[in-house]
């Protein structure tokens, strides 16, 4: 063995790149993202940044300056208040720094005897969400990177309770059960389970409906699960819950609820009758990372019945032969063996300001939306497609072009006024605003909306 291997630090200080990453993260904590920013090839990048990953290493001023003046300016600002594409962020300061504190701690939160504290942590803030959904005290779960992992976890627990229950797999194997407004993530899922899905038709509003699947489900033995949607990602539908339950009852099919998005509503007292009926579902998701202000990446996976998700999910090793398993192990309900504890910075929001902020913050999203679908439905230019269930507006420009909306859209981008996307809906183009920011303000929105005339 020769000496250098053995003496002195193999990365030298590295305060000065501990207090760069800090200072940095601080100020853009406080002063939020710039909503011009925005992608650029890697070609333009490439020649921005210049060679970054050099065999003597930059040291960290420089780094840091490409990462400052070249690599976050072209990433878009989630969090800026008139970023109402796709499904925005909006997470709490209090939760970002956090998430800096959970690096800091770095923490295995896989099992119960690496990470009980931060475990212990994590399980208080999803209690709050079993609270919410009207579940017993012993439901539980873990919190997974997203809704896309939630998904098939809670999916493949699913199939294996219905394989267990039948004593093995149909002959045809398995099917999957959801309307054609699933988000994308759980035909992936099918696809990843290798079952088949079967889409049921929606109501004329967008709605999975109690009567459809029971039409369905009679000529199909072999479902081992319906997905419904809390709050589908294109127009913010939720799906019949309650009549879904009472039909997946009567088949004895697991019914997991996708509120990625949507499952913040339940927080909301003028929307949470939309939700009667998520209290008899087998599984459900909500992604604090979307509109529980929180930040990537962060997905809360709740099961009614926990040892479900164990028997699907734990996984056997020899050197995990010593691992407690009777504690509480978010390995073993979960498609996932190490993990960071995700949650702490979604609790240590929670805990900062209080459940009853959470709840106005969710309420205010829900008043702005409200706001904005009314004065479009005022507005002679504009038609409104459906009043909001939750906090997704769909409006058209009628006499426009698909290439009008795209260079409107493109416009108010480039001019960094407002990040507004046409998406389809029912086969039409449409204008979508999708709302999770307490920040944003109506008016600003209605402002932006008069340059559509
Ligand atoms: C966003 C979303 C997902 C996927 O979640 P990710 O966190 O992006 O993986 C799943 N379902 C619904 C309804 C969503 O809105």
């Amino acid at each position: 063995m020769s000496d250098d291997t053995t003496s002195g630090p193999v990365w030298g200080d590295e305060s000065g790149a501990v207090l760069a990453a800090v200072v940095w993260a601080s100020s853009r904590v406080i002063r939020q993202g710039d909503p011009k920013g925005g992608a650029r090839t890697a070609d333009e990048l490439a020649a921005a940044a210049g060679e970054t990953v050099t065999p003597g290493g930059l040291g960290p001023t420089a780094a840091m300056r490409i990462f400052d003046e070249v690599i976050v300016p072209a990433t878009r600002a989630q969090d800026d208040p008139m970023n109402l594409a796709y499904i925005p962020a909006a997470p709490t300061r209090a939760a970002v720094a956090f998430d800096l504190a959970t690096s800091a701690a770095n923490i295995f939160a896989g099992v119960w005897e690496a990470g009980a504290g931060a475990i212990f942590a994590e399980n208080e803030a999803l209690a709050w969400i079993v609270s919410l959904l009207g579940w017993p005290d012993d439901a539980g779960g873990c919190f997974v990177s997203g809704g896309t992992t939630g998904n098939l976890s809670a999916l493949m627990a699913a199939r294996e309770a219905a394989t267990a229950h039948r004593g093995g797999r149909p002959a045809g194997g398995w099917t999957l059960a959801c309307s054609a407004e699933a988000h994308s993530s759980v035909q992936s899922a099918a696809r990843v389970l290798d079952v088949d899905l079967l889409l049921v038709p929606v109501d004329e509003r967008g709605h999975l409906t109690g009567a459809a699947l029971r039409e369905a489900l009679a000529g199909a033995p072999d479902v081992s699960a319906v997905v419904a949607s809390a709050g589908t990602t294109n127009a913010g539908i939720v799906d019949d819950l309650d009549d879904l339950a009472t039909v997946c009852e009567e088949h004895g099919v697991w019914l997991h609820v996708d509120g990625a998005y949507g499952g913040a509503g339940l927080a909301a007292a003028s929307v949470r009758d939309r939700f009667i009926g998520v209290e008899r579902a087998d599984s459900f998701i909500v992604d604090p990372h979307k509109w529980l202000f929180a930040p990537y990446d962060c997905c809360a996976l709740l099961y009614r019945d926990p040892d479900r998700a164990r028997a699907a999910h734990t996984q056997m090793a020899g050197y995990l032969d010593q691992l407690d398993r009777q504690a509480w192990n978010p390995t073993d309900l979960a498609i996932h063996l190490s993990r960071r504890a995700r949650g702490l910075p979604f609790w240590f929001s929670l805990a900062t300001h209080g459940t009853d902020r959470y709840a106005e913050a969710v309420e205010r999203t829900i008043r702005t939306a409200r706001t904005v679908a009314e004065a479009i439905d005022a507005a002679p230019h504009l038609e409104l497609i459906a009043e909001p269930e939750l906090s997704i507006v769909l409006f058209r420009r009628p006499g426009w072009s698909d290439d009008d909306y795209t260079a409107w859209s493109e416009q108010a981008a480039h001019d960094g006024v407002m990040l507004c996307v046409p998406t389809k809906f029912q086969g039409e183009t449409a204008l979508r605003l999708a709302f999770i920011n307490p920040e944003t303000n109506a008016r600003a929105v209605i402002d932006v909306l008069e340059t559509l005339r």
